[in-house]
């Protein structure tokens, strides 16, 4: 093993036996999002470095220390995305699709980020981003946060997570609330730690979001920034609460909600989950209105979120039973020569007669002792049997893997229908 290649720290392989859990949750996300109209975008996985920093703010721990970033042959700098905002504005703003229009948005696919790995935490990790632009809120704040009360539903994990909601207000707004802050840490500097120290000088909201227990004490007695908000930012704040009472979902605020990211104004949320550990955090996001300008544009409205997947499986694996899909519906076992090439062609039959069935044909040979175990191991409901004699008779038998059921001989008609009536069933 010592000569192997191994993949890279914190990249992950996600292995067939994982795969089935995986499509299930895409499959309903992908039913949420469609729910509400909204369409998706694919971006590339590569992006210039210089649409980072300027975008994420060269200040944040993302752009900081946690960029994968290289020379490319021309000698230009290029980064493995991140995340997936700053992209996905960079291909609309590109593309003209903001001049007068609304978008509704989404995308999905793997975020690098060098950190250090552990539960929940990966260098590569795979994030839903949904993205609208154009639309000045809250409503469409509060229609964020419905697709995501939705599919927690139908995943059935709505009790294990819970929506906490701030307001970083306007940049105006932050910045006079910045310098109460920074007025109050450095009243209080032997209690901040390294990190905080730093930031107290780069980006001292990021302090309020410290993850070191030795400092929840002097965060939580901070000013706190609702108190800096000016009528408008506070009057969509209040729009987005009232909304979410209207709506019966219920939430928490946290004035000490910052996000890790610059771009964010007015309305912020997260849903987190307490069965994660540390890594609690299963989906982030709010108002970034002011980076469409910042990225060239003409002034705009947007609003998002990403939800990180693993996190979300992790949370979904909590449930113990997920109801997965599963590979094989039905085994054909083939002994014989003549059944072997009748089979074949039989196979084909059935996949044009029953769309949806999934049937996985043996293989290599074997006896049908052994080919039994294989029907078996590939998890179908019933094997098909092929020998030399069934088809003699143009027959089929049709055996149960999962019950008493007793064998049952038919013809090949029979069969078809017999496995149309299974699909609909299922
Ligand atoms: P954290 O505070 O956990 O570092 P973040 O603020 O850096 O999170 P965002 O940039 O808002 O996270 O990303 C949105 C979501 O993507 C997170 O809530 C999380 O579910 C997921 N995520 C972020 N970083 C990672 C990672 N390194 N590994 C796995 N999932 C991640
Ligand atoms: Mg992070």
């Amino acid at each position: 093993m010592a000569n192997n290649i191994q993949a890279i720290r914190g990249m992950h392989d996600v292995l067939p036996e994982q795969t089935p859990l995986w499509q299930y949750a895409e499959q309903m996300i992908r039913d949420a999002l469609g729910a509400y109209g909204y369409s998706e975008i694919r971006l590339p996985i590569v992006e210039k470095t210089e649409l980072f920093k300027r975008s994420i703010g060269e200040v944040t721990d993302i752009v900081e220390k946690e960029m994968y970033t290289f020379e490319d042959r021309n000698g230009d700098s290029l980064t493995l995305r991140p995340e997936g905002t700053a992209g996905c504005l960079r291909a609309c703003l590109e593309h003209g699709l903001l001049h007068n229009q609304v978008h509704r948005l989404w995308y999905y696919g793997p975020m690098y980020r060098h950190e250090r790995p552990q539960k929940g935490r990966y260098r590569q990790f795979i994030q839903l981003g949904v993205e609208t632009y154009g639309m000045s809120g809250p409503d469409i704040d509060a229609e964020l946060i419905l697709i995501m009360d939705r599919l927690w539903k139908k995943l059935g994990i709505r009790d294990k997570v819970r929506l906490q909601l701030n307001s970083l207000g306007t940049i105006a707004e932050r910045l006079a609330y910045r310098e109460t802050l920074v007025g109050y840490f450095q009243e209080h500097l032997d209690e901040l730690d390294e990190d905080s120290l730093r930031r107290l000088e780069t980006n001292p909201l990021r302090i309020l979001d410290t993850k070191n227990p030795a400092m929840q004490n002097l965060v939580a007695n901070a000013p706190e920034l609702m108190a800096y908000l000016g009528d408008e930012s506070l009057k969509h704040f209040n729009a987005l609460t009232e909304t979410l009472n209207d709506l019966g979902i219920s939430y928490e605020l946290n004035s000490r909600l910052v996000r890790g990211l610059d771009y964010y104004s007015k309305t912020v949320f997260e849903w987190v989950t307490d069965e994660l550990g540390s890594q609690g955090t299963v989906c982030a996001g709010g108002r970034y209105d002011g980076l469409i300008e910042q990225l060239g544009g003409k002034p705009n409205y947007a609003v998002g979120f990403a939800m990180g997947i693993e996190r979300l499986l992790a949370l979904m694996e909590t449930l113990g039973n997920v109801p997965v899909a599963r590979t094989v519906d039905v085994y054909m076992i083939r002994v014989g020569e003549t059944a072997e090439r009748e089979g074949l062609r039989f196979a084909e039959i059935i996949r044009n007669e029953v769309p949806g069935l999934k049937l996985q044909v043996n293989c290599g040979g074997g006896s049908f002792k052994s080919q039994f175990k294989k029907a078996d191991k590939s998890g179908a409901e019933y094997a098909i049997i092929l020998g030399d004699d069934e088809v003699s008779r143009g027959e089929v038998s049709v055996k149960s893997l999962r019950s008493e059921q007793e064998q049952q001989t038919l013809s090949r008609e029979q069969t078809c229908a017999f496995l149309q009536e299974l699909c609909r069933l299922a």
